[in-house]
């Protein structure tokens, strides 16, 4: 789960990350008040849920609260990158020195926490770690060890001479690495971390994604939730408790189990479609969550066919039949629907969905190869055959 650049700052600041304090505006109006508070030259930052914001005109200084009021009523509003700007951050703007980048990320490779630094911050940190990845010192922490002083120091004097400097960045990097572990973070990171001209370091911008299966620990973030700032499907999919994943494909997939969801997808891709989501229903025959799935696959344009993928386990596929039938008395999608099901009671599965006029497939190459001709669009057959 992603959360705002404001919400981020409350949580370092607990931390005892140096953040510019700064209140969150929805007016003009408020925001010039904001700015009359502070009383000082302000910045402020649109609240959306991408990076970037800088070059697309969403972060902004104000010398006076008028200012302030002028650039407040032309952030709100804004479209960035697809996103509305419905709230801004008003804060203390600061003199900048230098930016550097600090990063912390559940780094699969490494099979631990890794730490980031560089000197090259401020700008997008992406295109350096692609363009000049050299410029990017890293430490891999022992998750059950943790991070000690040393470590610290090592990776702060790797992008700071000034050694009062280092010491500061050293005690941010602990803090920053306690904030990211105790809030089951999959990424926390601050860019920039500035350096006034007074020698001061601070963090002005944050960012903090929340590994969404731990959310269930963290009821306080978890309401710092911004259904606005989401994929509209994907709101949606979670209510309904099933796990889903926007695509850009035509192909939409169904599927029970996250491991047959996946190979779906990759013969989805092999077979020359593209599939236009993850969709995992679970173990359930439920004909609401069928109903919810389909809505959901059905309401993307880019949707040219269905296909259901089922495997019989635990459970049933009379029971699955059973909830499809029901679904689909329920709605009707108005693009062609495969349905594949084999597995435990296939052949009562197979005729409920026969009375409903349904020729299930057994074989899931063919029920892919079939849901993406009913697409209409051209599939690759590959030469050698799959099960
Ligand atoms: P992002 O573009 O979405 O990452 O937003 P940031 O919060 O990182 O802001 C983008 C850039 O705006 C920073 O890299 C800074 O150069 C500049 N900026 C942000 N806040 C201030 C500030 O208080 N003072 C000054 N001088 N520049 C700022
Ligand atoms: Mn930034």
């Amino acid at each position: 789960m992603k959360i705002h650049e404001y919400q981020a700052r409350e949580i370092f600041r607990k931390y005892g990350m140096p953040v510019p304090p700064g209140d969150v505006c929805a007016t003009a109006d408020e925001v010039k008040a904001a700015a009359a508070r502070i009383g000082k030259p302000v910045v402020v930052k649109a609240q959306v849920h991408v990076g970037g914001r800088g070059k697309a005109g969403g972060v902004k200084i104000a010398q006076t609260p008028d200012d302030a009021w002028e650039i407040g009523k032309q952030i709100l509003g804004m479209d960035i990158k697809g996103l509305t700007v419905k709230k801004v951050l008003v804060a203390q703007a600061v003199d900048i020195e230098s930016e550097a980048y600090i990063g912390v990320i559940v780094d699969r490779q490494a099979k631990g926490v890794t730490l980031m630094a560089s000197a090259a911050g401020g700008v997008d940190i992406e295109e350096v770690a692609r363009e000049t990845p050299e410029k990017i010192v890293k430490l891999t922490v022992d998750p059950l060890l943790g991070i000690n002083m040393f470590q610290a120091r090592r990776l702060a004097f790797a992008i700071y001479d000034d050694k009062k400097i280092a010491g500061q960045a050293a005690k941010v990097l602990m803090k920053l690495y306690r904030a990211f572990w105790e809030n089951d973070c999959s990424l926390a990171e601050v860019n920039p971390l500035v350096v006034t001209p007074d020698g001061e370091v601070l963090a002005i911008d944050a960012k903090i994604n929340i590994d969404d299966n731990a959310l269930y620990r963290h009821p306080d973030i978890e309401r710092l939730r911004d259904l606005d700032a989401e994929v509209a499907e994907e709101v949606s999919a979670r209510e309904y408790g099933l796990s889903f994943v926007k695509l850009d494909g035509n192909i939409g997939c169904c599927v029970n189990g996250a491991g047959l969801a996946m190979a779906t997808m990759d013969l989805v891709k092999k077979y020359g479609g593209e599939p236009a989501n993850f969709l995992d229903i679970g173990g359930s025959s439920n004909p609401e969550k069928v109903v919810a799935a389909m809505r959901i696959i059905a309401k993307d344009p880019n949707v040219k066919a269905i296909l259901f993928n089922i495997f019989g386990g635990i459970t049933r596929c009379d029971d699955v039949a059973n909830g499809l039938k029901a679904a689909l008395a329920e709605f009707q999608p108005d693009v062609p629907l495969t349905v594949r099901l084999t597995g435990t009671n296939e052949a009562e599965g197979r005729k409920i969905l026969e009375s409903i006029g349904i020729n299930a497939k057994s074989l899931m190459v063919e029920a892919v190869q079939a849901a993406i001709d009913s697409a209409g669009v051209n599939p690759v057959v590959p030469s050698e055959t799959l099960v």
